[in-house]
């Protein structure tokens, strides 16, 4: 019989235990100051030099290349080399699951990443820490080497809009899996959060383990209130070894 295919969808809560702040949620660094959530909208990051300098000095002075993933990453990467069919779709722009050792190609990345930049002219991309090398060498707002355009980390910012192949792959995912566990994300943000109906709506097992109430408890088979470092390794060795 064939393993049932498991989704998951993870936010921010998944890499609060690799020491990453949630920049977006409710009481996120990007509500809390306008003038920082500025500096990752997309209008005025294109519009404003200055920006775009202050932008990249804050990426050098953020640690978030250097953070590592966590037992609920591991997990997720020990699932899938189980045998388990998994696919991974987050809303996380750090590349943690894939540092985890879950294959790049199962990770669907709703927002991009922060690990690559692109250029907005050309669509060259990089890895950031080149981008990062050069502003530490004195370049404020490094151009694109290709063509002279500006570069962007390559994440959705404010104020655009998510890939629509990607965000096709995500929703067909949803429909076609059997599990869908939601993991870390306050379900409030479309239309990421719609998944996890879609999903219940075609007969998936949803499971959510988050701190907070979600809107789609009541939809959910389980409700995991647990610290996600602990309750997400458990629920997953119990979904490998359920089906051997
Ligand atoms: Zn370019």
């Amino acid at each position: 019989m064939a393993k049932p295919l498991v989704a998951l969808l993870t936010g921010a809560g998944i890499s609060t235990d690799s020491g990453i702040p949630d920049y977006r949620g409710p009481n996120g660094l990007w509500r809390e100051d306008p003038e920082a959530e500025k500096l990752v909208t997309y209008e005025y990051y294109m519009g404003d030099r200055e920006i775009r300098s202050r932008s990249w000095r804050m990426r050098v002075k953020t640690h978030a290349l250097k953070a590592e993933p966590n037992g609920a990453h591991r997990a997720v990467a020990e699932l899938e080399r189980s045998g388990v069919p998994v696919r991974v779709i987050t809303q996380n722009v750090d590349g943690l699951h894939q540092l985890a050792g879950t294959p790049a190609r199962k990770v669907l990345e709703l927002h991009g990443s922060a690990r690559s930049f692109v250029c907005t002219g050309c669509a060259a991309r990089g890895a950031m820490q080149d981008a990062l090398a050069r502003v530490e060498a004195g370049e404020a707002d490094p151009p694109c080497r290709e063509c002279g355009g500006i570069l962007k980390p390559a994440t959705v910012m404010f104020g655009e809009r998510l890939d629509p192949m990607v965000l096709g792959e995500a929703l067909a995912i949803s429909k076609a899996c059997q599990v869908f566990i939601a993991v870390g994300s306050s379900l409030q943000v479309q239309p990421a959060a719609g998944l996890a109906g879609v999903a219940a709506d075609h007969g998936a097992r949803l499971v959510i383990v988050n701190a907070e109430p979600t809107p789609y408890d009541e939809q959910a088979e389980e409700v995991v209130r647990e610290p996600i470092g602990t309750a997400l390794p458990k629920l997953l060795r119990q979904l490998g070894g359920a089906h051997p």
